[in-house]
C-alpha cells in the first residue's frame, strides 16, 4: 500500500483565491487532508474582482452551492458580457456576449451566412442573431432549469470571501488570522515547512499554497521563482477603485469604456456599482488618473479611491517545490476580460485533479506548470488583441498599442480572420469562436474573404432563415422579464429589498 506523504495543506492568505482554495481542497478531498488557512486582517485583501465568466457556474456546480444562496450573501447580479466603449475608436460600442451568434454548422461559422447575405442586402447587424447579447441590450434576464441563456455573475468581492470562508469552515477548514513574520524553508532541499506567525505561532505543512496576492510571499519572497514581463504587450500597471451609490436598476453586463490612456469599468451590483480606472502610468499621473475617474462615475462615492499597483506577467513556474501559486500571486494579466478569478478556480480544480499524495515529483510539477502556462497564454493573445485592433490615433498610449509588436501566436490569428475570413477555438482556448468573432468584428476587423456556404443558397432561403432567427431571439428577448425584476424576486439581498 501506498503511503500518504502530503497531507496538511496550508493556505497562506484569505482573498477570493485563498477561500476558493479552501473550499475546492476541502469540499472534493475533504478527509484525505487537513487543511489550514492563514489570513492577515491587518493587511486585508485587494477588493476588488467582481466580475466573472461562465465558468464560474461549473465551478459552483462542482462544489454544490446554491445559486440563490450565493446571489443573495454576495449582492450578485447577472452578467451577460461585456460593453467595450471606445476601444476601435472614439465613440464606437459593440458587446462581447456570452452568447453564441447564429446558428452554425458542421461546415462552419453562421457569420459566413450572414456575409454572404449582407453582401446580397440581406439580414441585420451581427448583433441581432444573439440571445444573450439582445437580452444585454434590452437589460432583460431570465433563468430557469429550461432556460439557454449563458451568463455569468457580478459579485461583491468582500462577501464572496466571507461566504467561502463559511463553506470551507462548515467542511473543516481551520482558519489562523495573523500575519507571516517568516517561511521556514528545508535547508537542504530548500522544501517550505512551516509558516512563523508574528504572534509566535509555527503552523507546520507538508505542501503549501500561495495566495498572499501581489506580494508572493512564499513563491517568490521565499523561493525566488522568477517573473516573466509582460508590460510590452499589456503596459497598464496600475488601477484606482472606488465603489458609488447605484442610480438605476442594475443592468445585466458590465461596462470597459476606454479613455486616453486605459480603460474604466463598471460593475453594477445589487447594493452598489464597482468602479476602476485602469491606466498606465508613463501616460497618466494618479492624481489625473484620480481626477478623470471621480468625474466619470455616475453616484455618489461610498469608499476612498484606492490605488492599487501591479505588473503584468506571470510566474516563471507556478508549481516549485511543494508550493503552489493561485490568484495573483501567480500573475496577472489584467482584468479586461474578467479572467482572474477562472484561474484560481481552474488552478484549484487542477490541483485536486494531480494532488501529490505520494510526495511531489519534478515531472508532476511539470506538467502542471505546462497546462497553467498555456492556458495563461491564450487568454493573454485574447486580451492583447483588444489593444492591437484599435484605430484610435488620439493619445501616445492608444498610438503605441496600435503600433506595438504581439506575440507570433496572435498574429497569426488576426491574419487568418483578416485574410480568409477563418476563426477557430483549440482544445485548450478558454474563449470560444464566438467570443474572438465579435471582439474582431466590434474592433474593426472585418474579413477579406468568406467561406462560399452562403453561396449554396438563393436570396429567399437567406431571407427565410435570418428572419427567422432573428424573429426567435427578439420574441424570446421580449417575454423576459427586466434584469432587475428577475433579481428581485430571485435573489434579492435581505438588505437591498
Ligand atoms: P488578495 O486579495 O490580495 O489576498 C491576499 C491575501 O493574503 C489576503 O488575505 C492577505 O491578508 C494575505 N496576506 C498577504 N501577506 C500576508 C502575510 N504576511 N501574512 C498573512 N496574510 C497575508 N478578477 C476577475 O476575475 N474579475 C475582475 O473583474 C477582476 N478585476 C480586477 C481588477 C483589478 C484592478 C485587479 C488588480 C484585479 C482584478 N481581478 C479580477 C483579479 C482578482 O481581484 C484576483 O484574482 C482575486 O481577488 C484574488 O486575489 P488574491 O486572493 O490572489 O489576493
Amino acid at each position: 500500500m501506498e503511503t500518504q506523504k502530503i497531507r496538511k495543506v496550508v493556505i497562506a492568505g484569505g482573498g477570493t483565491a485563498g477561500w476558493i482554495t479552501a473550499a475546492a481542497l476541502s469540499r472534493l478531498l475533504g478527509p484525505l487532508l487537513e487543511v489550514t488557512l492563514v489570513e492577515s486582517d491587518d493587511i486585508g485583501t485587494v477588493g476588488v474582482g467582481e466580475a466573472t465568466i461562465p465558468t464560474h457556474r461549473t465551478f459552483h456546480h462542482l462544489m454544490g452551492i446554491d445559486e440563490r444562496d450565493f446571489m443573495r450573501a454576495t449582492k450578485a447580479t447577472f452578467k451577460l458580457g461585456i460593453a467595450f466603449e471606445n476601444w476601435g475608436g472614439v465613440g464606437d460600442r459593440y458587446i462581447h456576449s456570452f452568447g453564441q451568434v447564429g446558428k452554425p454548422s458542421w461546415m462552419g461559422e453562421f457569420y459566413h451566412i450572414w456575409m454572404r447575405a449582407r453582401e446580397r442586402g440581406i439580414g441585420e447587424h451581427l448583433d441581432a442573431y444573439c440571445l444573450e447579447l439582445q437580452a444585454a441590450e434590452a437589460e432583460r434576464f431570465y433563468t430557469s432549469e429550461k432556460s439557454g441563456l449563458n451568463f455569468a455573475y457580478h459579485l461583491d468581492a468582500s462577501l464572496y470571501a466571507r461566504f467561502l470562508r463559511s463553506f470551507s469552515e462548515k467542511k473543516g477548514v481551520k482558519r489562523v488570522e495573523g500575519l507571516i513574520e517568516q517561511v521556514e524553508q528545508d535547508g537542504e532541499t530548500g522544501f517550505l515547512t512551516a509558516l512563523k506567525l508574528k504572534s509566535g505561532e509555527r503552523i507546520e505543512g507538508d505542501f503549501f499554497i500561495d495566495c498572499t496576492g501581489f506580494r508572493g510571499l512564499l513563491i517568490e519572497q521565499t523561493l525566488k521563482t522568477g517573473y516573466e514581463d509582460w508590460t510590452n504587450w499589456l503596459p497598464t500597471d496600475s488601477a484606482l477603485a472606488v465603489q458609488t451609490k447605484s442610480v438605476g436598476p442594475a443592468i445585466p453586463y458590465t461596462r470597459a469604456i476606454a479613455h486616453h490612456a486605459g480603460w474604466q469599468w463598471r460593475i453594477p451590483l445589487q447594493h452598489r456599482v464597482g468602479n476602476g480606472l485602469v491606466f498606465c502610468s508613463e501616460n497618466m499621473t494618479p492624481d489625473e488618473a484620480h481626477a478623470y475617474l471621480m468625474s466619470h462615475v455616475e453616484g455618489e462615492a461610498l469608499t476612498e479611491p484606492r490605488l492599487i499597483r501591479y505588473k503584468t506577467g506571470r510566474r516563471k513556474k507556478v508549481w516549485n517545490r511543494n508550493c503552489v501559486a493561485l490568484g495573483l500571486s501567480s500573475g496577472f494579466v489584467e482584468p479586461l476580460e474578467s479572467t482572474s478569478i477562472h484561474l484560481i478556480q481552474v488552478g484549484a480544480t487542477r490541483l485536486v485533479q494531480q494532488f501529490p499524495f505520494a510526495g511531489v515529483t519534478e515531472a508532476q510539477a511539470n506538467h502542471y506548470n505546462a497546462q497553467a502556462d498555456r492556458e495563461l497564454e491564450k487568454i493573454r493573445d485574447f486580451i492583447v488583441l483588444h489593444y492591437k485592433l484599435t484605430e484610435r490615433d488620439d493619445s501616445d498610449f492608444w498610438r503605441a498599442r496600435r503600433d506595438m509588436e504581439i506575440p507570433e501566436s496572435l498574429a497569426q490569428r488576426i491574419a487568418l480572420f483578416r485574410d480568409g475570413g477563418l476563426v477557430y477555438q483549440a482544445s485548450d482556448d478558454l474563449f470560444r469562436v464566438d467570443s474572438w468573432l465579435q471582439v474582431m468584428m466590434g474592433q474593426r476587423l472585418a474579413p477579406a474573404r468568406y467561406h462560399h456556404m452562403g453561396h449554396l443558397m438563393t436570396d429567399e432561403q437567406l431571407k427565410t432563415a435570418l428572419g427567422g432567427l432573428q424573429a426567435g431571439i427578439a420574441r424570446a428577448v421580449s417575454q423576459m422579464p427586466s434584469h432587475q425584476e428577475f433579481i428581485d424576486r430571485y435573489c434579492a439581498a435581505p438588505e437591498t429589498v
